[in-house]
C-alpha cells in the first residue's frame, strides 16, 4: 500500500482547524477534484476520495481523536475503522457538503440548502401603488402603510417558549435534508429530500412561544414614506431594499417591491375623428395669473394628426380596401360620387 498523506495535509489545515476550516478546505478541495468536473482523469479522482476520506474521518470527532492519537494505522486493516479496502465516496454522511458542492457546479441545489438552516434572506413583499397621470409625470410623494412582520421579541424569532430552545430535529440530525441512494439504470443516483419532521429547518420546536406561536414573527404595520420620481412608467418598479419581510437565521431582510400604475389622463384620449388642425381649450390648464396663482388660465393644444409615410404593402392593400369599403357606401347612398380616400382610382 502507498505511503498515505498526512489528513490534514490533504486538506490544507492546520492540525488546530475547527469544523467551519474543515468544511471549508474540503469544498474547496473536492470541487476541484471532483470527478464530474474532470471525467477520465484518474489522478483528480484519487485525489477527490483522499480528500473525502480526509474529511470523513477530521469531520467526526471520535475518528479524529483516534486518528491524532495513532494516526493512519488506527483505521488500517484490522483497526478500528478498517478503510484499508478503499474509500466509498458515495456512500457515507456527505448529504450536506456534496449539497454545497453539487449547489456550486451545477447551480440551484445550493440555495435550496442555504434555504433550510443557514442564513436566509427574508421574503420580498409586493404592493401596488396607483398614481395620475400628473403624479407620474411630476413625481410624488406617497404615506403608505405596510402590512409587515418583525422578529418575535419575546422569543427572538426561535419560535421556542421563553426558557427553552428549539432542539435539533432528530430524523435528519439537524441538517435539514435526508438523503437517500436510489438504484436507477445509470447507477446510483443520490436524492436530497427536505426534511418533513422540521421542514428542512434542522430545529424542532417542543414547546412554542406563545407570543408568535411559534412563527418566530409578529405582525406590526410599517408607516413608509415612498418617493416616486417624476417621469415614472406604467408597469415600472421600485425596490426598497431592507423594507421586506425579516430574514431566517439571522439572514438580511427581503426587499420592497412597488409595482406603478398610471392612470392613463382622459385629455390624451382623443375622439376618433379628430381632424389636423383641430384646436383643443383646456380651461384651468393654462399658466397660473400673477396674484392669484390659484387660477390659470387656457392651455390651448393644438392637434397635428400625423400621417404615415411610409407603407408595407399589406398596409396599402388594407387602406385601398378601406377606400373601397368607404366610396361603395358614399355611390350607393348619394347621388353625387365624392374621391374617396386615395383620391379618383384609375
Ligand atoms: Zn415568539
Ligand atoms: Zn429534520
Amino acid at each position: 500500500m502507498a505511503t498515505k498523506r498526512d489528513y490534514y495535509d490533504v486538506l490544507g489545515v492546520d492540525k488546530s482547524a475547527d469544523e467551519a476550516e474543515l468544511k471549508k478546505a474540503y469544498r474547496k478541495v473536492a470541487k476541484q477534484y471532483h470527478p464530474d468536473m474532470n471525467p477520465g482523469d484518474n489522478e483528480a479522482e484519487a485525489k477527490f476520495k483522499e480528500a473525502s476520506e480526509a474529511y470523513e474521518v477530521l469531520s467526526d470527532a471520535t475518528k479524529r481523536s483516534q486518528y491524532d492519537q495513532f494516526g493512519h494505522s488506527a483505521f488500517e486493516a484490522g483497526g478500528a475503522g478498517g478503510y484499508s479496502g478503499g474509500f466509498n465516496y458515495s456512500g457515507g454522511d456527505f448529504g450536506d457538503i456534496f449539497g454545497d458542492i453539487f449547489g456550486d457546479i451545477f447551480g440551484g441545489g445550493r440555495t435550496r440548502r442555504q434555504a433550510s438552516n443557514g442564513p436566509m434572506k427574508g421574503a420580498s413583499l409586493r404592493i401596488n401603488i396607483r398614481l395620475k397621470f400628473e403624479e407620474a409625470v411630476f413625481g410624488v410623494e406617497r404615506d403608505i402603510t405596510l402590512p409587515s412582520k418583525d422578529t418575535c421579541p419575546t422569543c427572538n424569532g426561535s419560535g421556542a417558549k421563553q426558557g427553552t430552545h428549539p432542539e435539533t430535529c432528530t430524523r435528519c440530525e439537524g441538517k435539514g435534508q435526508i438523503v437517500y441512494n436510489q438504484q436507477t439504470l445509470f447507477g446510483t443516483v443520490r436524492n436530497v429530500q427536505e426534511c418533513p419532521t422540521c421542514s428542512g429547518t434542522g430545529k424542532v420546536i417542543k414547546e412554542k412561544c406563545s407570543a408568535c406561536t411559534g412563527s418566530g414573527y409578529v405582525k406590526k404595520d410599517k408607516n413608509l414614506k415612498i418617493n416616486i420620481p417624476a417621469g415614472i412608467n406604467q408597469g415600472q418598479e421600485i425596490r426598497l431594499a431592507g423594507m421586506g419581510e425579516p430574514g431566517k437565521n439571522n439572514g438580511p431582510r427581503g426587499d420592497l417591491l412597488v409595482k406603478i400604475s398610471v392612470d392613463s389622463n382622459p385629455i390624451f384620449q382623443l375622439k376618433p375623428g379628430t381632424q389636423t388642425n383641430t384646436k383643443l381649450r383646456l380651461r384651468d390648464k393654462g399658466v397660473p395669473y400673477i396674484g392669484n396663482s390659484s387660477t390659470r388660465g387656457e392651455h390651448i393644444v393644438t392637434l397635428i394628426v400625423d400621417v404615415p409615410t411610409k407603407l408595407s404593402d399589406e398596409q396599402k392593400e388594407a387602406l385601398k380596401h378601406f377606400a373601397e369599403l368607404s366610396e361603395e357606401k358614399v355611390t350607393s347612398g348619394e347621388s353625387t360620387k365624392k374621391p374617396g380616400f386615395f383620391g379618383k382610382k384609375k
